[in-house]
């Protein structure tokens, strides 16, 4: 099926973003590369997500990327990671059936009849070590993590004394998750190997209903599109006290999602939060709510998953390992039984949030005979932070240029210099790849150190002292990552 192509996903080819991965050897559906310009945006989007949770108190781990079958026997996935397919008769294509492009009942690509294929498990398996003896077959199996949650969920009592056996704490853990997609066809929406960053917070059972932060939220408004009931626009506050949201910590982690989204640059219009039915819920959750993005192209795609995992990990972990998960709950004049934390986990799939970034920030505009592109990144995200340009292809202003590119490097890293072709070109090249500010030097600098910086928003020019010209850029940026 022929799909026009999008011109956020073209930009990102064209301009050194992404791409399909090994393109030399025909592409391999799934894989994506990020260029020079995606793995800057993706790495500050990491430091921004680390930042923001580490604010709220929260420690940040890094376990394997493969683990032991019996991890995932414990947690299920082996049993329960699975999607249900369909396959063409005529072309052999495979495609998961709660897709919607296989509602109709052909196949999308060729129109052949679709016939019921069976469930296949997510997991990539491997092999650990090299398979010895008798029972070589099994020995050494091993899976590729499809989600990073499990490496929190083994560490749990390490990480509890970490935290001096104090309930609640928040651990977060960022990285690769990978998936046997069966049809991953649209660009970063469905990959096989992606970026999850994974938020677990451990809390007592009986402690769920009053989030000591509630207050900093309740009045937050918020778009809910619940399991039963009507679509609705509310505060977190209302929402739990009327049960649509089922307790505060819920509550308080669906407002901190919303709250890190819009701080990236996605509108709050273009969000909603979608709890799933009893039928679409993973094996592990009591209660899910998607943060869902509106995007011009593909509809309302999940982009964070907020899930109440309950005690259903750690109590399997206790079970299959034979460690003691509980711990012993205390008030002020006695020790109570032990009991199992529950746990509630804000899931991101960063790849997906990098499409809806691109997207809410791609703007085109009439400019008189010419459509300007731009990418009205925040400027914590954008790749390029300044481009430093000489008016005119001159020899004396070429020199002075680079010296100030070389100096504004020092303080910002993430700096271009560009001296060929017009200078309204040189603007467009920087707009379509976000870069805030140009800084352009012409024949008063000479004269008089001084400057100007063009915002790319307003297009508006300002001089200023090169003395003062990092800072007056620095002011713009809240946190510089790099
Ligand atoms: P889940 O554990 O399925 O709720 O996934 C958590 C998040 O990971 C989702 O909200 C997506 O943003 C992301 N995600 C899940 N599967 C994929 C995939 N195949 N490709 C890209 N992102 C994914």
């Amino acid at each position: 099926m022929a799909v026009r192509e999008d011109r956020v996903e073209e930009l990102a080819r064209r301009r050194g973003f992404l791409w399909q991965a090994y393109e030399i050897y025909g592409g391999t559906a799934g894989f994506y590369d990020y260029g020079p310009l995606g793995a800057r945006l993706k790495r500050q989007l990491e430091a921004e997500w680390r930042l923001f949770y580490s604010l709220e108190g929260f420690f940040e781990i890094e376990s394997p990327t493969i683990a032991p079958a019996a991890v995932f026997r414990a947690s299920g996935h082996l049993n329960c990671f699975s999607d249900l397919a369909v396959v063409c008769s005529r072309c052999d294509s495979f495609f998961r059936v709660d897709d919607e492009i296989v509602a109709g009942g052909k196949c999308p690509e060729c129109g052949g009849e679709l016939a019921g294929a069976g469930e296949f498990n997510l997991m990539f398996q491997t092999r650990i070590g090299v398979p010895k003896g008798k029972e070589g077959a099994n020995r050494g199996e091993g899976y590729l993590r499809p989600e990073t949650a499990q490496g929190m969920f083994v560490n749990f009592q390490r990480l509890l004394r970490f935290n001096r056996g104090k309930l609640p704490f928040g651990v977060i853990q960022l990285g690769k998750a990978y998936r046997n997609e069966i049809s991953p066809r649209q660009s970063l929406i469905r990959l096989r190997e992606f970026t999850m960053a994974e938020v677990e917070v451990f809390v007592d059972p009986d402690e769920k209903d009053s989030h000591p932060g509630f207050d900093t939220v309740r009045d937050r408004r918020i778009w809910l599109n619940p399991a039963e009931g009507e679509e609705c626009e509310t505060s977190v506050g209302d929402a739990v006290r009327s049960g649509i949201i089922a307790n505060e910590y819920l509550g308080y982690h669906i407002a901190k999602v919303k709250e890190f989204l819009e701080r990236i640059g996605i509108p709050s219009d273009r969000l909603r939060f979608r709890q799933h039915r009893k039928d679409e819920m993973a094996h592990y959750a009591r209660d899910c709510w998607d943060a869902e993005f509106m995007s011009r192209r593909y509809g309302w795609m999940e982009i964070v998953g907020i899930a109440d995992r309950g005690d259903y990990d750690l109590a399997a972990h206790a079970t299959y390992s034979k460690v003691d998960m509980g711990v012993h709950t205390h008030t002020q004049t006695q020790t109570h039984s032990k009991m199992i934390p529950h746990v509630i986990e804000p899931s991101y799939g960063l790849d997906r949030i990098i499409y809806a970034i691109m997207e809410s920030a791609f703007t085109e505009e009439q400019v008189g005979k010419e459509t300007r592109k731009v990418l009205r990144l925040i400027p914590e995200l954008a790749p390029v932070k300044a481009a430093v340009f000489p008016l005119l292809n001159r020899e004396e202003l070429k020199q002075k240029a680079k010296s100030v590119f070389q100096s504004l490097k020092q303080e910002l890293v993430y700096v271009d210099y560009d001296d060929s072709g017009s200078i309204g070109r040189r603007y467009r090249r920087q707009d379509e790849i976000g870069t805030p500010y140009c800084v352009t030097i012409d024949y008063q600098t000479l004269e008089d150190d001084t400057v100007t910086i063009r915002d790319r928003d307003t297009m508006e020019q300002h001089r200023v002292r090169i003395d003062d010209l990092s800072a007056a850029i620095l002011a713009g940026i809240r946190n510089l990552h790099v």
